[in-house]
């Protein structure tokens, strides 16, 4: 053996040798903070040189909304295969469905058209697509619950803003990235950012903070807080006063929102500025620490349960708070542990 040998790469070799061998995809991409399976399917897809029309065939499913379908519900068959094509484990791939935390009941129903005011099954936000140095699709945007960003603060789009399509990556034909519209080709990083007021924002944060699937099964007043999001529509009035909130669009819900959380649509209250001191102080002892989910629970239900003009509707022991006395508490408060300062995510 020359002293060439003794450096010969056996180790490399022997690397070589087991990916030829292998039965794992070519190019392996890994999963994103709290990335949807069916964006992690189309990136997936597109590194390997397939686009997402034709991986269908490649998972032996059936078009249409296939990837969609796969955020609700991950067979075993189909984790498995994914688990030997990419190395990633049958448990990481589930934690990438809606399953495990999110309440279903609001979750965007699957369905993209071209009403404008009707849901579609996906938003984004494109200050996250141009940040993401490969853009990827959230878990989040799949509620309707969020109409904001929680990193940016900006309002989520549901529509490409050139031809108003929904998002549709799975009937993608082409070998191009996620983050352009399938019907015209649009660059989504490029969509201006809608407006949305802080007030609507922070009701967006206080909304998501609070409404984990665990929170709500723990809560008895778990359901009814689900009833009154639904009903938010209704409780807001205007113009879409009879839909439910899941039936809604990213602009139709922000309005309901803005309704909701905006004070000009509430009676002008008159006191002194020493009567809302003394009732800003009175607040401070109603309202609980943002960390107990189960009391936030029941003060969110009973302040949506107000309609504008009526008196507020309390099922629980507490005093009913209006939504907006309720957001200003939870504005100005300290985050509890491992949480993060309430005007830091809402950005004022
Ligand atoms: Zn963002
Ligand atoms: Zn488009």
């Amino acid at each position: 053996m020359t002293t060439a040998d003794a450096h010969a790469p056996a180790v490399s070799i022997r690397e070589r040798y087991r990916d030829v061998v292998s039965d794992r995809w070519p190019v392996t991409v890994a999963p994103q903070a709290d990335e949807l399976v069916s964006s992690w399917l189309h990136r997936l897809a597109y590194a390997n040189g397939v686009p997402p029309k034709a991986f269908v065939r490649v998972l032996g499913l059936n078009p249409g909304m296939w990837s969609a379908a796969l955020d609700l519900r991950l067979p075993a068959d189909i984790a498995n295969l994914l688990y030997a094509k990419t190395g990633v484990a049958p448990d990481r791939l589930a934690a990438m469905t809606l399953s495990q935390d999110l309440p279903g009941q609001l979750l965007l129903p699957l369905r993209y058209n071209r009403d404008r005011d009707s849901s579609a099954w996906l938003q984004f936000c494109s200050r996250c697509l141009t940040e993401d140095a490969q853009p990827y699709f959230r878990r989040r945007w799949r509620l309707a619950t969020r109409v904001s960003c929680t990193q940016h603060g900006c309002r989520l789009r549901d529509r490409c803003p050139s031809c108003h399509g929904c998002i549709a990556v799975f009937d993608q034909a082409g070998l191009v990235p996620q983050h352009y519209c399938v019907a015209c080709g649009y660059d989504l990083r490029r969509a201006p950012v809608p407006y949305i007021s802080p007030t609507t924002r922070t009701l967006d944060r206080c909304i998501d903070n609070i409404c984990s699937l665990e929170a709500i099964a723990h809560s008895p007043f778990g359901p009814m807080l689900i009833r009154r999001l639904l009903s938010m529509p209704s409780a807001a009035g205007g113009y879409y006063s009879t839909m439910m909130l899941t039936g809604l669009s990213t602009a139709a819900r922000t309005y309901c929102a803005e309704r909701l959380s905006s004070r000009s649509e509430w009676p002008v209250d008159y006191a002194t500025y020493d009567e809302k001191d003394r009732k800003a102080r009175r607040l401070r002892h109603l309202i609980p620490p943002t960390s107990d989910h189960c009391a936030w629970i029941e003060l969110l239900a009973n302040a949506l349960g107000r309609r504008r003009g009526r008196p507020v509707v309390s099922e629980g022991n507490e005093p009913g708070i209006k939504l907006l006395d309720l957001l200003g508490a939870y504005a100005g408060m300290r985050p509890g542990p491992g949480r993060r300062l309430v005007q830091e995510l809402i950005g004022t």
